[in-house]
């Protein structure tokens, strides 16, 4: 009896494996196909200055249109990008899908605003991350100035050299960069006031259950202006948060209260309405 036992956990150990393994090859391969066939499109979640109320940035947000299962999720299918490389291949089209649409918007008479871009770690850790960078915005037209690359903090918070050659190589080459969902990962104030770092993302757990949290989004704010950084306030969804972020003075804010991530051409209807 215990040997049959046995036996059955070792087949139930394999056919789950190579179950995990098949998934991962065929997410794999749909996910070059994906590339290839132009399955890929970004959407743009608009953020505004609080004291102005005008559309100072969008952040660009992957989508998978998938024939059979609709649009799936970054959630879903990063973490697997992230496993098998592709990423790479993935993040390279997504800046520059970035870059060109924010250039056309300018092009076609828009305000300038900043579209923000979320690396992966291996995107960030790339050697030639700086020079690739100044290719994409060199063959889109685009200013250095109207691009920032959103890295979280598990990236930026180590004393490695290379890590702050690529954050200076960035600031030399004019780019923002912010620490996306600053709060929730491993962080230490004393790389934090070190690195050249733009703006922090204030995460959207702590603005959701502001009450309980209150204390640490001021402070939050107080910090970052202290250390010369901008700070924007995530998943921004009602009122009476947007009223308390603008009373402790954060500058920005991005959420469904104001808009959810959108289309391009929804974009420009809400360009167009703060125009006239
Ligand atoms: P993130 O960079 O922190 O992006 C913000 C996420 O919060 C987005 O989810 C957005 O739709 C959602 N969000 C915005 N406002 C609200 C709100 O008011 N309430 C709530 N509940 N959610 C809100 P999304 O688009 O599903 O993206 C999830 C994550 O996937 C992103 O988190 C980012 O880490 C990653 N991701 C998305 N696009 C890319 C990409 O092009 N490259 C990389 N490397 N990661 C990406
Ligand atoms: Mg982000
Ligand atoms: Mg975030
Ligand atoms: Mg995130």
């Amino acid at each position: 009896v215990i040997k049959e036992h046995y036996r059955n956990d070792y087949k139930m150990f394999e056919s789950s494996i190579s179950k995990d393994f098949k998934s991962i090859l065929t997410m794999e391969t749909e996910l070059r196909k994906a590339l290839k066939e132009g399955q890929f499109e970004l959407h743009y979640q608009p953020q505004k200055n609080i004291v102005t109320g005008r559309i100072v940035g969008v952040e660009a947000l992957l989508r998978w249109n998938h024939p059979k299962e609709g649009f799936i999720s970054p959630g879903t299918f990063i973490p697997l990008a992230e496993k098998t490389g592709l990423i790479l291949e993935i993040g390279d089209w997504v800046m520059y899908e970035a870059c060109r649409q924010n250039k056309q918007w300018q092009d076609e008479g828009y305000d300038p605003i900043i579209v923000g871009v979320n690396l992966s770690a291996k995107q960030f850790h790339q050697s030639d991350l700086v020079e690739r960078v100044a290719s994409i915005l060199n063959k889109t037209g685009l200013q250095p100035s109207h691009l920032e690359l959103e890295i979280t903090e598990s990236m930026a918070m180590s004393n490695e050299e290379d890590i702050i050659q690529t954050l200076e190589g960035l600031r030399d080459l004019g780019v923002y960069v912010s620490i996306d969902d600053f709060g929730t990962g491993y962080s230490s104030l004393k790389y934090l006031s070190r690195f050249p770092v733009n703006k922090l993302k204030i995460d959207k757990v702590f603005i959701q259950n502001r009450k309980q949290n209150e204390a640490i989004v001021k402070s939050i704010i107080h910090m970052s202006h202290s250390l010369d950084m901008k700070v924007i306030a995530e998943g921004v969804e009602t009122e009476e948060q947007l009223t308390f972020l603008k009373n402790e003075r954060c500058d920005e804010m991005q959420g469904f209260f104001y808009s959810k991530p959108l289309p391009p051409k929804h974009l420009n209807e809400m360009f167009q309405k703060q125009t006239v």
